[in-house]
């Protein structure tokens, strides 16, 4: 079975997310657990938390089809010892806040050079950092998102992903999340059916298909290999329809956690049903 929802609102309380979610025809949802723009948020009520838990089981949906994301000034790789303090300290909060809400994961970027430390020093920053946050936290899986490689960004090659993993102690609580848009914008093509097999035979190759626990489901605004990251309503970008598809009647999809992080809310709901509908 296929699981698509929408990274959804949590204004006026994460409680909200739920709703919101089945507001949309979701049965999925992200959502953040804290302001995402700073680096210190207000805990948790136990309000919050209680309301949060009623609200996913009145509205029917389980953790492990619900993707929290961290917020945007978490750099897990940075290459000075100040910045990358705070990113791990921010990183631990946002782990622990998914634990308080009886979450299964965190969806997270794996972090930026800035062209002060050489890429694999970095990665091997970004493996450390979430040794930490496992080591300090229990039964949150860390779901590292593949970039679209925008500036320094690290994990636009699956090489990427596989060196992060490799330096993780503990294998079963890391997972990834395939953005769509990321994947086509890092010069990975999955635009016809042979070249998504293709793109998937690598990622199993590299990474292992063991490893997906979800997926960004966008468009892309800009052109193949471009490493711009700007998300596009399904369908209008230069992916197009296709690949989404692949993607509906492919069972190595099943039962994970699928997001729409497209730009136009409004339309999520006709996203959503335009997904189901390809299914065949
Ligand atoms: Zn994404
Ligand atoms: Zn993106």
């Amino acid at each position: 079975m296929k699981y698509i929802g929408a990274h959804v609102s949590i204004s006026g309380g994460v409680e909200n997310a739920p709703q919101n979610a089945k507001g949309i025809g979701a049965n999925a949802f992200a959502m953040f657990t804290r302001n995402q723009r700073r680096w210190v948020s207000k805990p948790l009520t136990d309000k919050n938390i209680t309301q949060f838990k009623e609200n996913c089981k009145n509205d029917g949906f389980d953790p492990k089809h619900i993707l929290p994301h961290d917020g945007y000034l978490i750099n897990l790789g940075h290459p000075e010892k100040e910045a990358l303090e705070k990113s791990r300290a921010a990183f631990l909060d946002e782990m622990q806040r998914c634990e308080n809400l009886g979450l299964q994961y965190l969806n997270f970027h794996p972090g930026s050079h800035l062209n002060k430390i050489d890429p694999d020093h970095c990665l091997e920053r970004i493996a450390e950092s979430i040794n930490l946050a496992l080591d300090q936290t229990a039964g949150i899986t860390v779901v590292i998102e593949n970039t679209a490689g925008q500036g320094t960004n690290m994990g636009h090659r699956f090489e990427h992903l596989t060196r992060i993993i490799g330096n993780v102690q503990d294998k079963s609580r890391i997972g990834v999340c395939i953005d769509t848009c990321h994947t086509y914008s890092a010069g990975y093509d999955i635009k016809t059916e042979k070249s998504f097999e293709n793109t998937l035979q690598e990622f199993d190759t590299l990474v292992g298909i063991s490893y997906l626990k979800a997926v960004h489901l966008n468009d892309s605004k800009k052109p193949f290999g471009s490493r711009v990251d700007r998300h596009e309503s399904i369908g209008k970008g230069s992916l197009g329809l296709e690949t989404f598809k692949f993607i509906m009647n492919d069972s190595r999809f099943d039962n994970i956690p699928m997001v729409l992080e497209t730009p136009d809310q409004s339309i999520w709901q006709d996203e959503i049903k335009l997904l189901y509908s390809m299914i065949e």
